[in-house]
């Protein structure tokens, strides 16, 4: 049997050829018109003489054309490497050199700084998908039309069980972006998996705001809906408004999204809104406030908040909070099907249930990567003992249920205490006037670090720096409360919406 994704694509469309596989506003394309297109773009593909294993670099926002390059590429048993839209020149040169990217295909409000990347790379042909309306043709480009103009062949390469299907860039636990290589094997499990264990129905529509560039867009949104034979709302930047206008208008069932989108969604009005049709919230890419499931799910009643965990290195999902009655808020749920997951000491033994037995995170099973592309040290480091090392400090309760407790590398140590950033934040969020917060850790000469609370207010919303200290004081460990806060405007944010902690440092 073959595994590729393009092949779930096929299988879906012939059970439900009509039948809308994602929305993007008023457009709409069918499982069908997806699977044609991206045949056509497959037999072009070939024609330009592009190899089973080459790479091709995609650079899109949420629109159809990402859906169609996706699949035209694994039918064509190449390798697809998805681009952040908003890397500069230097990335992007930089990723198509290590990808050894042989084509892109950027977008058009994007591809100032994708047609520069591609000269710096040494002339990757560079492909342009338009505006919507737009006839404009940029200098030393080529439309993206012309992928599209072969007649569908309908083949689909078969996929060995081996074979590297997508290559995400990631900077992993320490260095410089690296490609995470995904198999087809590991990212057709990993949505097979999820969706049974979490009872994805064919009827679901999901909404697509999660970066399709990231793996927790790529595979827990879009290859869960195609496998699963279900329907997508695109919607190509978060805003709150553009959110609510498409799980309303859509009918959308499944939200996924990372912690501070749940925070901005909080602060919408929803009075005139029917979002009835909502019935689950997957939360991952960062831990999630108890205050926010509870805030979220009061503000949205009969929606679940349901908190999983994973890495672009496992495929996406390593463990889940599979249903209401079975989640355990904080916690990041249990191993999904055919994955371990270990709490270890600094010498890779397990470590006993117990929040005191705070150990690195490490995981085996069909989602963990091959490796890092072309980077065996890095490789044979991170996967070390046959297991993946996270760089994720956590532990696991006596029912099996594991917690993260921070990143590694978050952690703050003052004055020779363990203070994790996690805590206090969880403490912040449970103020009423706290809308986003963050905690890291800032150099002191007498403690070794000191810990720093940067903050922003919820809408309309007025505290200080000396009552949030205070409202710290009252729940935390002397050694743990902030001794600085800072209130901001809104906290730094990379591609996912996850706060951006290295920048605060910085700053
Ligand atoms: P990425 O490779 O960009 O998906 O980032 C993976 C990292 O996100 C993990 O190593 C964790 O540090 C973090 N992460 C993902 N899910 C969670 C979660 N539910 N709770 C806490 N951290 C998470």
């Amino acid at each position: 049997m073959s595994f590729n994704l393009a092949t779930a694509l096929r299988e879906s469309r012939r059970n439900h050829p009509d039948k809308p596989l994602c929305h993007l506003g008023a457009r709409t394309v069918s499982y069908a018109g997806a699977d044609e297109t991206s045949g056509r773009i497959a037999a072009v593909l070939r024609a330009l003489g592009l190899e089973r294993g080459d790479a091709v670099a995609v650079h899109l926002p949420n629109v159809p054309e990402f859906l169609f390059a996706y699949f035209g590429i694994l039918k064509a048993g190449l390798v697809m490497v998805p681009l952040n839209p908003l890397l500069t020149a230097p990335e992007i040169a930089y990723h198509l050199t290590d990808s050894g990217a042989r084509l892109l295909l950027t977008h058009e409000e994007f591809a100032d700084g994708a047609v520069k990347g591609a000269e710096l790379a040494g002339g990757v042909p560079a492909y342009v998908v338009p505006r919507p309306g737009s006839t404009r043709r940029i200098a030393g480009t080529r439309p993206y039309d012309e992928l599209t103009t072969a007649d569908d062949t309908g083949e689909i390469e078969p996929a060995g069980a081996d074979d590297t299907a997508v290559l995400l860039y990631t900077s992993g636990t320490t260095g410089r972006p690296k490609g995470a290589e995904l198999t087809h094997f590991q990212l057709y499990m990993n949505c097979t998996v999820t969706g049974e264990v979490f009872g994805y129905r064919p009827d679901d529509i999901g909404l697509a705001v999660l970066p399709l560039f990231h793996v927790f867009g790529l595979s827990s949104v879009l290859n869960l809906a195609v496998r699963h034979g279900g329907t997508l709302a695109l919607v190509p930047r978060f805003e709150t408004g553009a959110v609510l206008d498409a799980l309303e208008r859509h009918r959308c069932t499944i939200f996924a999204g990372v912690p501070t989108m749940y925070a901005a969604l909080l602060q919408a009005d929803t009075a005139h809104r029917d979002l009835s049709a909502l019935r689950v919230g997957v939360s991952g890419g960062a831990a999630i406030p108890g205050e926010t499931i509870r805030a979220f799910e009061e503000k949205f009643p009969g929606v679940a908040v349901l908190e999983g965990y994973g890495l672009s290195e496992t495929a996406s999902t390593a463990t889940f909070n599979i249903s209401p009655e079975q989640r355990k808020v904080l916690s990041i749920g249990k191993p999904i099907w055919g994955v371990e997951v270990r709490i270890a000491d600094d010498t890779g033994a397990a470590l006993p249930p117990g929040p005191d037995h705070v150990g690195e995170i490490l995981i085996r099973g069909h989602n963990v990567m091959k490796g890092y592309f072309r980077r065996p040290e890095e490789t044979a480091e991170a996967l070390r003992g046959g297991w993946l090392h996270t760089g994720d400090l956590g532990y696991r309760d006596d029912d099996g249920y594991f917690f993260v407790v921070d990143r590694k590398k978050d952690l703050i140590i003052r004055g020779g205490y363990n203070v994790y950033p996690r805590e206090v934040e969880e403490v912040l969020y449970a103020h009423p006037a706290v809308a986003e917060a963050a905690v890291i850790g800032r150099a002191d000469d007498r403690l070794g670090e000191e810990v720093v609370a940067v903050v922003a207010l919820c809408r309309g919303a007025h505290t200080t720096p000396e009552e949030l200290t205070a409202h710290c004081r009252q729940q935390l460990a002397a050694y743990k409360y902030p001794r600085e806060i800072r209130i901001v405007d809104a906290l730094p944010k990379g591609p996912t919406g996850k706060i951006l902690k290295k920048e605060l440092r910085a700053r």
